[in-house]
């Protein structure tokens, strides 16, 4: 059935506006066919989506700010392809790393022993030449603002920061949300389609009652954001991963701009009230070079192998991490998202030309959730995988212990360990699992 058009002023064209129009003065409306919950990088990526169908719409995002922290990194293919489509490509490659994403390391610590090294982009026997880069390696801080930038001048959209949804209560032809600014002030807003793009915790979701399906917490890390030059250590073996064994320091770190700016995820020893005092120490262990790292944050996170058991509720689409928790083994989190987002803009622009809109919009989760599913047991299959180094190598009480047996491995033990690391090279080249037509 086709939905009711809403009053003519609400789908009136608006002008262009300017970036701080949309941000401040703009009164939010009363109406929108579309509200989007969440300006993340799926809920940007919905809004391109969704202007380039020319639908209007309303994104709102409760933070101030987009995303500090690098966070996501990796754009796989298809993902890469849609942004192309929505005509930021080019712009996200500017702003992505200019590292060569040449090999995957796995070292005691960073200025320590090379325990094994995964080729990225092998080289042709017979030319001599490496083959393309995997995927772009975009840290998810540099990406967002090109995406909220992106959206805003959108004449079809209206993208509000510092705006939170607080409640929402479906009618049999509408959605009514309720919104809050920072400064506490209430409004609502109606509309015919609510896209969750609220991420993982998603209080969408959590108001309608949507359970997710799966297992997790799976321990809790931290993500240390620091900033540092390690040009030295990574220059002949350049790549965005270094997977650190030190026994007091096991974690992984992630180079995304190899004079600056990287991340250091290991495990969160501290209590719940949000502090844990070892990990300078363990930071500064994990590196073991000459350089004091400044570090400009600390995140605790836990990861979870969950999907959600609904993709919709009435008139509620969830969409991205509130539809999913992958663990970050894989990078698939942010690329499954965008591929939804792109699922389900199409068949909204299906049903807002007048398709049957419960068949279109079921078809959505049916084509989204096995591959969200599949993505998620990928994630985990890649997180467990990684134990088969540690396995080779054994369990070393501290770090002279786990150097020692480094150096006395047998040419077998050596053997072993090259192909447990050959073993990993689905983790980072695998594209994941597309959503059916995707
Ligand atoms: C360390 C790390 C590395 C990762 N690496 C990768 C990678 O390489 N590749 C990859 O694909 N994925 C990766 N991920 C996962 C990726 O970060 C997430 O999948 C991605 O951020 C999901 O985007 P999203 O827009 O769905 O959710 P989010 O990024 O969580 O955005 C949700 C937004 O909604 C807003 N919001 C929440 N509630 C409300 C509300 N009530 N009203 C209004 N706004 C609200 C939030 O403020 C937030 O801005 C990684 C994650 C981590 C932690």
């Amino acid at each position: 059935m086709r939905s009711p058009p809403l009053p003519r002023e609400t789908t009136m064209r608006a002008p262009p506006l300017s970036r701080e129009t949309t941000m401040r003065t703009r009164p939010l409306p009363r109406e929108t066919p579309v509200l989007v919950i969440g300006g993340g990088p799926v809920g940007l990526v919905t809004s391109l989506l969704l202007s380039q169908r020319d639908i209007e719409h309303l994104v709102v995002e409760r933070r101030e700010e987009t995303q500090r922290a690098p966070a996501a990194h990796v754009i796989r293919r298809r993902p890469m392809e849609i942004l192309d489509g929505v005509g930021v490509g080019d712009e996200v490659r500017a702003v992505s790393s200019r590292l060569a994403l040449d090999f995957i390391t796995w070292c005691t610590t960073l200025g320590g022993a090379e325990v094994g090294r995964l080729g990225l982009r092998p080289a042709d026997p017979e030319t001599g030449e490496r083959g393309p880069e995997p995927w772009l390696n975009c840290s998810q801080n540099r990406l967002e603002p090109v995406l909220m930038a992106a959206a805003r001048r959108q004449q079809q959209a209206q993208v509000v920061s510092g705006v939170e949804c607080v409640a929402i209560d479906q009618a049999p032809e509408a959605v009514v949300a309720t919104l809050r600014t920072t400064d506490g002030n209430e409004s609502q807003v109606e509309a015919r389609w609510a896209i969750a793009a609220d991420g993982a915790g998603s209080p969408t979701r959590r108001m309608l009652g949507i359970e997710m399906e799966g297992i997790g917490p799976l321990g809790r890390f931290a993500m240390i954001h620091f900033e540092a030059d390690l040009t030295p250590w990574i220059r002949d073996r350049p790549g965005p991963l270094y997977w650190i064994l030190h026994p007091e320091a096991t974690g992984t770190l992630i180079v995304h701009d190899p004079e600056r700016s990287h991340v250091f995820m290991t495990m969160w020893t501290g209590g719940a009230d949000g502090q844990d005092e070892t990990l300078p120490d363990r930071l500064a262990a994990a590196l073991d070079v000459p350089v004091t790292p400044k570090i400009l944050s600390v995140e605790s996170w836990s990861p979870h192998v969950q999907v959600a058991s609904r993709y919709r509720e009435g008139r509620v689409l969830l969409v991205g991490d509130a539809a999913h928790r992958f663990p970050p083994t894989g990078g698939l989190g942010l690329n499954t998202g965008i591929q939804e987002a792109e699922n389900l803009v199409a068949r909204l622009a299906e049903v807002e030309a007048g398709g049957p809109h419960a068949g279109l919009l079921q078809g959505y989760e049916a084509a989204c959730r096995p591959a969200a599913q599949a993505n998620a047991d990928e994630s985990f299959e890649n997180m467990k995988r990684l134990a088969e180094i540690a396995r080779v190598i054994g369990s070393w009480p501290d770090l002279a212990g786990l150097e020692r047996r480094i150096a006395d491995l047998t040419d077998a033990e050596r053997q072993q360990l090259a192909k447990a690391v050959d073993a990993q090279s689905s983790h980072f080249l695998s594209d994941g699992s597309f959503p059916d037509g995707g």
